[in-house]
């Protein structure tokens, strides 16, 4: 049997006649940039997430560096986030000429430890000159960070929170949506992401009114009105075709959350009933809502799994083999091995596993079997 780690051909299927209508009529219409659609998107998008503004931009990561760049972010200024983190988060600091300054996850959501969080603002607000003006928490594989404790202390520091919710969008924290807890929410529409364009795209949301227009400006180039320029932006528009193919999809978004959900369930039961959970760490859903972009568990002899399951037909990834202060393009941040102890482990002993809604039961119990086969040999 084969089971590919995603098969977007599955989903598609069930959508095709409606998403080719749409493309039909963007090309018919020959307007391709922030039209209608995108402002529809916006809006359905924003009443999803329940934010009062949604800005549609080119990708999830220029969602963040916009989000940085409407509050000012520069060069020497410090953003704090995680280093067990899909690189964008880091990388739009790092383009501003801002400094990341990592704090270590917790072990079982691999979510920012806010203790932690509160030892390294300790530290670094012990000058009078602090540099620090954000904090990035990230939603990883499908669940919100803790963030009550998170928006406390940025209260206390004064401090802005951007969450990156690209794998997040329809979690919830407390009964709140992911990208609507803190200043900004940032989503990425990646084909692999829960709610995936057919390209790039990307969402900021906040609701804050004043915010919200400097990334409606700061996305065309600072521009207002056209050809006047208060201030220096960047070209990160979203096309007319992706958001006609975002607004069909997020239309079943709720459908296929619960499915991801379901099979997120039917794989914790399978490995209980195989036995395999004292070798290996299920995925912990502590937030209310786990949407499960990812399906990782924590295992021993990782890489043996997994060219294991790879040679049975089974698609597997890890995210993420090299957590980010280990990155050489971040050698001048001067951090060393053992500096991010759980974030360095994780990245030795995670395997993300095929999910999504059109999984079989099959499937799973294909995969599941595999495993138990492997650590029988
Ligand atoms: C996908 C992703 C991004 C970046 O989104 P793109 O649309 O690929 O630019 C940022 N952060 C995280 C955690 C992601 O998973």
């Amino acid at each position: 049997m084969k089971v590919s780690l995603l098969d977007l051909k599955r989903q598609y299927q069930g959508i095709r006649e409606e998403v080719l209508k749409e493309i039909e009529k963007v090309c018919d219409n020959q307007s391709f940039i922030l039209g209608e659609n995108v402002a529809n998107l916006e809006k359905e998008i924003a009443q999803y997430c329940h934010t009062k503004y949604a800005i549609g931009v080119a990708s999830g990561t220029d969602a963040i560096l916009l989000a940085l760049m409407a509050i000012g972010v520069g060069p020497g200024d410090k953003v704090i986030t995680t280093p067990y983190t899909f690189f964008a988060t880091a990388g739009s600091i790092a383009r501003l000429n801002a400094i990341p300054v990592f704090v270590d996850i917790e072990p079982e959501t691999y979510n920012m430890d806010v203790d932690k969080l509160e030892a390294c603002l300790k530290k670094e607000t012990r000058s009078k000159k602090s540099k620090i003006k954000a904090i990035i928490p990230v939603h990883l594989f499908g669940q919100c960070a803790d963030m009550e404790p998170i928006i406390q202390l940025a209260k206390k520091y004064r401090l802005t929170v951007i969450e990156d919710a690209a794998q997040t969008i329809g979690a919830e924290y407390k009964g709140r949506r992911a990208g609507s807890i803190g200043d900004f929410g940032c989503f990425s529409f990646y084909p692999s992401k829960n709610l995936g364009g057919f390209g790039d795209g990307g969402m900021v949301v906040t609701n804050n009114e004043r915010l919200a227009e400097k990334v409606r400006i700061l996305r065309v180039h600072g521009s207002k009105p056209k050809y006047y320029h208060k201030m220096v932006g960047i070209n990160s528009r979203l096309d007319e075709i992706q958001a006609a193919v975002l607004r069909i999809k997020l239309r079943h978004l709720e459908n296929w959350t619960n499915g991801r959900i379901e099979k997120a369930r039917i794989y914790n039961r399978l490995f209980d009933e195989a036995g395999l959970q004292e070798i290996m760490t299920l995925p912990t859903a502590s937030a209310d809502r786990h949407v499960f972009n990812q399906y990782v568990i924590r295992v021993k002899k990782r890489d043996q799994l997994r060219e294991y399951l790879a040679k049975e037909g089974i698609g597997t990834e890890i995210y993420y083999p090299v957590p980010l202060h280990m990155q050489k393009c971040f050698r001048y941040l001067r951090y060393k091995r053992g500096d991010f102890p759980v974030s360095e482990k994780a990245a030795r002993e995670t395997l993300a596993l095929p999910i999504y809604p059109e999984l079989t039961i099959e499937e799973q119990q294909y995969v599941v079997n595999k495993i138990g086969d492997f650590y029988k040999l």
